[in-house]
């Protein structure tokens, strides 16, 4: 069996902890002071660092856990890596559809690049035996919603979302923040009519009274739930009056980043 634990950090950050017979993959550890304390009291030993983008609360543990581990390697995309202020040990360069194994938790990962977010932002798949496929997305994709377009175009984004979509239906996603309840007030205001949305809401609100994350969600989920995978339905596109999907999707991140 295979563990995913989300390890909370700064304000509403996931630093996501795959861990299996006591070796550790993290995703994105911004900060280094919890996911050491974690680990400790795991008694789990890191074995990799996989990193979606370089934007400072997903890399700023780094240097710390490098020390604390020296020869942890860094899984990390190269125009991300260059726009680190850090400089960083043992990486290794990936792009998209690469594939690398870590032979310490025998998985494979698939690299899938999602640029918008940032322009090389990377996503990360793999299957555990007999546990539904994992996604790590990063700033991607969100729960009923999706990143900020700080660099890419939002064509770009549109793309990197349908690259998501396409993913078998199962597939868990983990992604780093914790915004799924906001995202949903929103998700509300583009589609009134949809129940799944109002359902979704009461489970997140039972989640969090008993302080529990409301991911991962699943590629099946966000079908139902979130606005930006949902760009391909024609009544929504007339709802709105725009003509395609991505004019679609390009009227709803203006509105959110607005609202
Ligand atoms: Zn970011």
């Amino acid at each position: 069996m295979y563990h995913i634990t989300a390890i909370a950090a700064f304000k509403d950050n996931y630093i996501w902890c795959l861990h299996h017979q006591g070796k550790a993959v993290l995703v994105d550890p911004g900060d280094a002071s919890v996911v050491s304390a974690f680990l400790t009291a795991q008694k789990l030993s890191p074995v990799a660092i996989l990193i979606t983008h370089h934007h400072w609360d997903h890399v700023d543990g780094i240097p710390a856990l490098q020390q604390l581990w020296p020869e942890l390697p860094v899984y990390i995309g190269a125009a991300e890596r260059a726009k680190t202020k850090h400089q960083l040990q043992h990486c290794h360069i990936v792009s998209d559809n690469m594939q690398f194994l870590l032979p310490q938790v025998n998985l494979t990962f698939s690299v899938l690049a999602v640029p918008g977010h940032t322009l090389g932002h990377m996503a990360y798949l793999c299957q555990p035996p007999e546990q539904p496929p994992v996604l790590f997305c990063g700033d991607t994709l969100f729960s009923a919603g999706c990143g900020r377009l700080f660099e890419g175009s939002h064509t770009q984004m549109y793309q990197s979302l349908q690259k998501i979509n396409a993913l078998s239906p199962q597939t868990r996603i983990y992604c780093t923040h914790e915004y799924t309840m906001a995202n949903l007030k929103f998700a509300l205001e583009v589609e009134p009519d949809n129940l799944s949305i109002v359902e979704h809401q009461h489970w997140c609100e039972t989640q969090g009274s008993a302080n529990q994350p409301t991911l991962p969600s699943s590629i099946e989920k966000e079908r139902q739930i979130n606005p930006y995978l949902r760009c391909d339905n024609t009544a929504l596109q007339q709802r709105w009056q725009q003509q395609d999907a991505v004019a679609l999707f390009s009227f709803i991140r203006l509105w959110k980043d607005r609202y």
